[in-house]
C-alpha cells in the first residue's frame, strides 16, 4: 500500500479486488453499450446484482450509448460500496485523442462523485485489460488526473486505486512516485 497527499486528500494505492472496497463508490471499466463484459466490469455485475443492469439499461434506452471518456453513476446493489460509477475507457489505437480521453474517465467520474458529495471513490486501471492501453503509459495519466482533481476542494477526501496484479501495482506506484 502507498499513499500520497494531495492538499486535504489522499490517494491510496492497494492491490486488491475492487468488488470488495467499502469506499461509497467504485468506478467500472465499462463498455458504451453499459450491458456487461469481462474483467472488472463482468466482476462488479456479478457482485452487485441486477438492480445495476437495470439502471444501465434505463439510461442507454433514455440517453443512448455512453461515449468514451464520459461517466454515469448507478446503484452500488448488492456491493458494499453505495454507488458504482460506470465509464467507458478508450480501446488503444495510437491516435492522440486517447490520452486525453483516458484522463477525461477519471475527471468525469470524479466530478460526479463530487456533484453526489462524495467523499470516497476506488478506481480500477481503467482501459489497462481488454483495452490494451500499455500500463506504463495509463498509470501516470491517471495519477495526474486524480492528483489535477484534488488541487481544487471538493467533498472528495479518499481515492483509491484498486489494482488486481503485481504488475499494475507496480505501475501505479511508480507513477505516484
Ligand atoms: P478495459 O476494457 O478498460 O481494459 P478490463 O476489465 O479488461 O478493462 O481491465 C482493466 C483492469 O481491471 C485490468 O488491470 C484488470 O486486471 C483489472 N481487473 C479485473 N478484475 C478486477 C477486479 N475485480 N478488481 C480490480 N481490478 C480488476
Amino acid at each position: 500500500m502507498e499513499t500520497v497527499s494531495v492538499n486535504q486528500a489522499k490517494i491510496i494505492i492497494i492491490q486488491g479486488d475492487i468488488t470488495r472496497q467499502k469506499t461509497e463508490a467504485i468506478v467500472n471499466a465499462a463498455n458504451s453499450s453499459l450491458l456487461g463484459g469481462g474483467g472488472v466490469d463482468g466482476a462488479i455485475h456479478r457482485a452487485g446484482g441486477p438492480a445495476i443492469l437495470e439502471e444501465c439499461k434505463a439510461y442507454v434506452a433514455k440517453y443512448g450509448r455512453l461515449p468514451t471518456g464520459q461517466a454515469m453513476i448507478t446503484t452500488g446493489g448488492n456491493l458494499l460500496a453505495k454507488y458504482v460509477i460506470h465509464t467507458v475507457g478508450p480501446i488503444y489505437s495510437k491516435t492522440k485523442a486517447q490520452a486525453q480521453e483516458l484522463r477525461n474517465c477519471y475527471l468525469n467520474s470524479l466530478k460526479l462523485a463530487a456533484e453526489k458529495g462524495l467523499k470516497s471513490i476506488a478506481f480500477p486501471s481503467i482501459s489497462t485489460g481488454a483495452y490494451r492501453y500499455p500500463l506504463d503509459e495509463a498509470a501516470p495519466i491517471a495519477i495526474k488526473a486524480v492528483k489535477d482533481f484534488l488541487k481544487e476542494k471538493t467533498s472528495i477526501e479518499e481515492v483509491d486505486f484498486i489494482l488486481f496484479n503485481d504488475e499494475t501495482y507496480e505501475a501505479y506506484v511508480n507513477a505516484a512516485r
